[in-house]
């Protein structure tokens, strides 16, 4: 074997898929559950609504190498797949940017934290995640040709109140794209990859875009992401939290439709 193919096997070798994860969790940190204005019960109704249940577990790529950036607390905390500016963040106007003071409902959360609070919010959580997760796909660039960012989200059955897209017939699962950051073959393989599977698929809808590191957002055609968005009614019992009997199966169907399209770099 020449030393070029040797070289070009040990990269294949290397993770050239980094999945994020960034609502999984329930943690609230103890000074962050002070700043709330909610009873327990209201606050633990709240994250069970928020959260996007086991999708650190949905989207665990077994067959696939891949680097996986899990954001530690709960988006009632802060929400990593914000901007970290509320002046370009749409959901900043309804009291959802990076740091929520409103409900899904549209009642108070908690109240607009002083700069100083908001600050080191961002500092213990949002950007030590953002680095993260720039530096895996900066790793994966140095060995692949191009690196996925696969967004692995949930979504209610229901929309809740402050969705924008209050539409009652909600897909299986929805792919949000970025126009620079999504060619069309990916998202055309990724939809065949789910809908040969038997899951009925939407694209944008109801949740748009896709993240992209801020360093290469716009910039860097390597960068390809998609947002993969599973239908809650699939896996978990959305009144208690409880996953379905056969969460096992179901994501093993996700799994083996993301491999289909999963290793393009
Ligand atoms: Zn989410």
């Amino acid at each position: 074997m020449a030393h070029g193919d040797s070289l070009k096997s040990e990269q294949r070798a290397f993770p050239s898929v980094v999945v994020h994860i960034p609502h999984s969790s329930t943690v609230l940190p103890p000074a962050v559950r002070q700043a709330m204005l909610l009873a327990d019960v209201d606050l633990q109704a709240e994250i069970l609504r928020m959260t996007d249940h086991f999708t650190d577990r949905l989207f665990r790529l077994d067959s696939l190498p891949a680097d996986r950036i899990v954001f530690p607390v709960s988006r009632l905390a802060v929400d990593p797949e914000r901007f970290e500016n509320d002046d370009l963040e749409i959901m900043a106007r309804q009291g959802m940017g990076v740091i929520y003071t409103r409900t899904a409902a549209g009642g108070e959360l908690r109240k607009t934290p002083a700069p100083a609070e908001r600050e080191s919010l961002l500092n213990e959580y949002y950007r030590p995640h953002h680095a993260r997760l720039t530096a895996a796909v900066a790793a994966v660039l140095t060995a692949h040709e191009c690196c996925l960012i696969i967004d692995g989200h949930s979504f209610p059955s229901r929309p809740l109140p402050y969705e924008l897209d209050q539409r009652a017939d909600r897909p299986d699962i929805c792919l949000g794209t970025d126009a620079f950051h999504t060619p069309p073959s990916l998202l055309d393989s990724a939809a065949a990859a789910f809908r040969c599977r038997g899951f009925a698929v939407a694209v944008d809808r109801p949740f748009a875009g896709t993240i992209v590191p801020a360093s290469y957002y716009r910039k860097d055609k390597r960068v390809l992401s998609l947002m993969i968005e599973i239908n809650r009614r699939l896996y978990v019992d959305e009144a208690t939290g409880v996953p379905l009997p056969d969460f096992e199966d179901l994501r093993r169907r996700i799994l083996s439709a993301i491999a289909l399209f999963g290793s393009r770099c």
